[in-house]
């Protein structure tokens, strides 16, 4: 493809991606085909001769975008949001032109030195500890996701909770993890890919009335883990838990940490983005005392995945632990030690320029617009609580301090579960559910830049004309 060629076929494609959205909330919000209907109706091959992008844009259509879950759409409540915006595509499609690989500062010293910038720009607009800053003895760096945060967390806590051994010897000992009962399901996926097994996590119990840690579990748990000899590596506490947003009390478990010196990592994948506004950084009281702490632009920042920001308090530490060099990546600029190989702080060697993406965003929408677009979920979401609250056959499940409202109808688990069926098979809305103390809880969770009230209020309508149908009078 020539430059010309690319041209042309760059603008249909940018195109057809305004199309998308602008077309996005007449289409159904998910695919109600079976599995395997995209699949068969591919070719059993690629094809010999080289086709024009106009004839994948025509596929696109008829075959990929009708059976998706659209998560731009303004009817989208699942899960978490994953937004994406123009300025994160534009910035994207840059760093695809590009195509740098910023392992190395010498690799690419622009990839490297934005990034850093960047993440002290976040951690500003953030309020985070000054520890986390760039030209302290911390820093921070964006991994692919929240997941490889908590991964590369649990490394370093190893590799201190062995007193430096980690990197050498591996594991000589028992060393456990300690996460909430509503820890994200990465903390053990990270536990065994270190070696500790899902047995070296020792779920924390937590508080019944709001689902965060507590302390006095978490503290009984070390003390009983140390009285066997099992050595306390790590607490990964979590700001707005996956299930219901739920806050672990910082303070309280950081002076816990600090009393046993173990690793403190704070997993706010969802919840930090909301801290771009003052009065939503609550949950991160305590925040000193976090080792590494992590959030996803990805998630309710308007950046496409993948990017999550991640700092650490000590990058000594880090870069002891995981960085490996080889002949054929010795270099003038590290051996000076004035530089950051990002490659070492990360679990991958190679690594995209995804700082263009943050940069473009922050720099389209300005802090003042990050704000709006926080205030704006966190306000409908509001505005749907006071329908659920409203309402006597419906309940308030927990505290709604983001975007996401836990909720459900006054009936068996079976009768929420139909009642979410029936709403997401209109096409027109997408929740989700969770269980909270055991119950059966639908989740709506606001997020996408193109939601509205009428959307929420949508959503509201189609839920209590499914339980007009299956509440009896
Ligand atoms: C979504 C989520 C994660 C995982 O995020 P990825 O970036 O997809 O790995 C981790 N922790 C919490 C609390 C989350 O909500």
């Amino acid at each position: 493809m020539t430059p010309d060629e690319f041209r042309r076929a760059g603008h249909a494609v940018v195109d057809w991606i305004a199309d998308y959205w602008a077309t996005l909330e007449r289409r159904p919000v998910t695919s109600q085909d079976p599995p395997g209907t995209v699949a068969a109706r591919l070719p059993a091959g690629p094809p010999e001769h080289g086709e024009p992008v106009e004839a994948v844009l025509a596929d696109l259509d008829t075959l990929i975008t009708p059976e998706l879950t659209h998560w731009q759409h303004p009817g989208f409540f699942g899960y978490f949001p994953a937004n994406t915006s123009g300025p994160s595509v534009l910035g994207d499609l840059v760093s695809a032109g590009l195509g740098v690989q910023g392992m190395l500062w010498a690799t690419g010293p622009a990839c490297t030195e934005l990034e850093t910038v960047l993440l002290d720009w976040l951690a500003d607009l953030l309020d985070l500890p000054k520890r986390f800053r760039s030209g302290t003895a911390g820093g921070g760096v964006i991994q692919d996701s929240a997941s490889s945060a908590t991964l590369v967390a649990t490394l370093v806590a190893l590799h201190r909770a062995g007193g430096g051994r980690w990197r050498e010897v591996g594991i000589d000992r028992r060393y456990r993890a300690y996460a909430s009962t509503q820890g994200h399901s990465s903390i053990e996926k990270a536990a065994r890919i270190a070696g500790l097994g899902a047995e070296g996590v020792r779920p924390v119990e937590v508080d019944p009335r709001t689902q965060a840690m507590s302390p006095a579990a978490l503290r009984a748990a070390i003390e009983a883990d140390v009285a066997a000899g099992v050595v306390p590596a790590i607490v990964v506490a979590t700001v707005g838990t996956t299930s219901t947003t739920a806050i672990d009390p910082l303070p309280e478990i950081g002076a816990i940490c600090a009393e046993y010196g173990i690793f403190l990592h704070v997993d706010a994948a969802y919840a930090g983005a909301a801290a771009v506004c003052p009065e939503l950084r609550f949950g991160h009281a305590g925040l000193e005392y976090a080792d590494s702490y992590c959030f996803d632009p990805h998630k309710w920042l308007l950046t496409g995945f993948d990017c999550d920001a991640f700092w650490v308090a000590d990058t000594a530490e880090l870069i002891e632990a995981l960085s490996v060099l080889p002949e054929y990546l010795r270099n003038a600029a590290t051996e000076s030690g004035a530089v950051i190989d990002y490659r070492d702080w990360q679990v991958p060697l190679g690594r995209r320029f995804r700082a263009l993406k943050l940069w473009f965003v922050l720099r389209w929408y300005g802090a003042e617009g990050l704000r709006a677009h926080i205030r704006s979920g966190v306000a409908l979401a509001a505005r749907f609580a006071d329908r659920v609250r409203a309402d006597d056959r419906f309940t308030l499940v927990g505290a709604h301090p983001y975007a996401l409202v836990c909720f459900r109808l006054e009936a068996d688990d079976e009768v929420n579960a139909e009642l979410l069926a029936r709403v997401n098979a209109t096409g027109r809305v997408h929740l989700t559910h969770t269980r909270v103390n055991g119950r059966y809880t639908l989740r709506l969770a606001v997020g996408s830049p193109h939601t509205t009230e009428v959307h929420v209020d949508e959503a509201w309508t189609l839920l209590t004309d499914a339980a007009n149908a299956l509440l009896p009078h």
